[in-house]
C-alpha cells in the first residue's frame, strides 16, 4: 500500500489545470494539461490509493489494469516498473488515460465517502512520463513463428491485436481502408481530446517491432475476403462499427442535416493539414446537435472551434448531475 494514512491526510481530487476557454478556442491542442511528472499532488493522489483487499476498481476497468499496483509505483516514484505494469494490461495508455471514460473512478473505494482516487489522471502521467525517459522501446520477439496474421482495422481494437500478434512472433500486417492507421482515433476523435501525434509515436514502435502497415486497402474489395484468407494463415476483423444510426423523423432529409462522424472526419482531416473539397463546416452558423454522448460533445467542440454563431444540444435523457447522487450510493 502506497501510503496508510495517505487518504486520511488528502480527502480531495487533485487535477491539473484544463487550458483556458479563451485560448483552446483557438486552436485544436488537447483540451487538458497531461503531464506533470514527480508533481507534489499526483505523489498525494497515489499516495490516496488503499490498495484495497478486494479493489472494485479492477471491476471497473474494461481492461483489468493493475491499478493499485501503478498507484504504489507512482507513490514511491518508480516510474520504469510503473510503466510496466500498465504496460502489462494495456498497449496503449495514452489513448486510454485520455479519453476512456475511466469507469474505474466510480467503482472505486473511496467513493464510499470522498471523491475517488484520480486514476486515469495517474495512468495517463505514467505513460507520459515513461516516453519523455525513453521508457518505452520497441519489444522485438525473440523468434518468429511460420504464422502469419492479416489484422482488418486499424482502430484501437485492431493496433492491440496486431501489436500482441507481432511480439508473439507471428508476421503480421495491417490493413486499413483510410489513409491513416487509427480508426476513430484518427477520424472520430477530435485532436482536442487526442492529438495524432500519440497515434503516430505508437505506430513508429509497432513498425519498428515488425509490424506492417497498409493503408488505403479495402478489404472485401480489393484484395477479397477470400483472396486474404488464401494469402494468410489467419485473419482478425477489426473494422469497427461504422455505419451511422439513422433517425425517422420529419425533416431528416433536409439539406444540412448531417452525420456526426460525416462532420467529424472532415474536419479532423483539415486539422491534420489535409483539403477536403467542399467541407461541412459550422463557422456562423447556428448549430443543432442531436444527442448529448461523446459523439455529440465532440461535435460541439468542433463547431465552437470553427466558430458557429451558436451550438445548442438536444439530448433524449435528463441531464445527470454532477455529483454521484444521493440515491445512487456507492457501489452502485
Ligand atoms: C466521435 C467519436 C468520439 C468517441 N469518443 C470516445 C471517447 O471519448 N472515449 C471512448 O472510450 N470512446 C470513444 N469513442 C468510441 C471509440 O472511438 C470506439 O469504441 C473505438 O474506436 C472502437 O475501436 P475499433 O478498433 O473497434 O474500431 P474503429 O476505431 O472504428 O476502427 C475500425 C477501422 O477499420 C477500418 N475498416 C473498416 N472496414 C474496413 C475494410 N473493409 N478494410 C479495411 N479497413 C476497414 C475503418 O476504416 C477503421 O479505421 C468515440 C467514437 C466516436 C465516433
Ligand atoms: S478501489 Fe480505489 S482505493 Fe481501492 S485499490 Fe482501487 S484505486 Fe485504490
Amino acid at each position: 500500500m502506497a501510503d496508510p494514512r495517505g487518504f486520511l491526510r488528502t480527502r480531495d481530487r487533485e487535477l491539473p489545470e484544463s487550458r483556458p476557454v479563451p485560448l483552446r478556442l483557438q486552436d485544436w491542442r488537447e483540451v487538458h494539461e497531461h503531464r506533470v511528472g514527480d508533481s507534489p499532488y499526483l505523489t498525494r493522489q497515489a499516495g490516496r490509493c488503499m490498495d484495497c483487499g478486494i479493489p472494485f476498481c479492477h471491476q471497473g476497468c474494461p481492461l483489468g489494469n493493475l491499478i493499485p499496483e501503478w498507484n504504489d509505483l507512482v507513490w514511491r516514484g518508480q516510474w520504469e516498473e510503473a510503466i510496466e505494469r500498465l504496460h502489462a494490461t494495456n498497449n496503449f495508455p495514452e489513448f486510454t488515460g485520455r479519453i476512456c471514460p475511466a469507469p474505474c473512478e466510480n467503482s472505486c473505494v473511496l467513493g464510499i465517502n470522498q471523491p475517488p482516487v484520480t486514476i486515469k489522471n495517474i495512468e495517463v502521467s505514467i505513460i507520459d512520463e515513461a516516453w519523455e525517459r525513453g521508457l518505452v522501446h520497441p519489444v522485438v520477439p525473440d523468434r518468429l513463428t511460420d504464422s502469419t496474421v492479416a489484422v482488418v482495422g486499424s482502430g484501437p481494437a485492431g493496433l492491440a491485436v496486431a501489436q500482441q500478434l507481432t511480439r508473439a512472433g507471428h508476421t503480421v500486417v495491417v490493413f486499413e481502408k483510410d489513409d491513416a492507421i487509427g480508426g476513430l482515433l484518427r477520424y472520430g476523435v477530435p485532436d482536442f481530446k487526442l492529438e495524432k501525434a500519440h497515434i503516430d509515436r505508437r505506430v513508429a514502435q509497432m513498425e519498428a517491432e515488425g509490424t506492417r502497415f497498409r493503408t488505403g486497402v479495402t478489404v472485401g474489395e480489393d484484395p477479397t475476403w477470400d483472396e486474404l484468407r488464401a494469402r494468410f494463415d489467419a485473419v482478425v476483423i477489426a473494422i469497427g462499427a461504422s455505419l451511422p444510426r439513422s433517425l425517422r423523423v420529419e425533416g431528416r432529409a433536409l439539406p444540412g442535416v448531417v452525420n456526426a462522424m460525416t462532420y467529424l472526419s472532415q474536419s479532423n482531416a483539415v486539422v491534420a493539414g489535409r483539403t477536403v473539397a467542399d467541407q461541412i463546416t459550422a463557422t456562423d452558423k447556428d448549430v443543432i446537435i442531436i444527442g448529448g454522448g461523446d459523439t455529440g460533445s465532440d461535435c460541439l467542440g468542433t463547431a465552437l472551434r470553427q466558430g458557429a454563431r451558436s451550438v445548442t444540444t438536444l439530448a433524449i435523457g435528463y441531464q445527470p448531475p454532477v455529483e454521484r447522487p444521493q440515491d445512487q450510493p456507492w457501489p452502485t
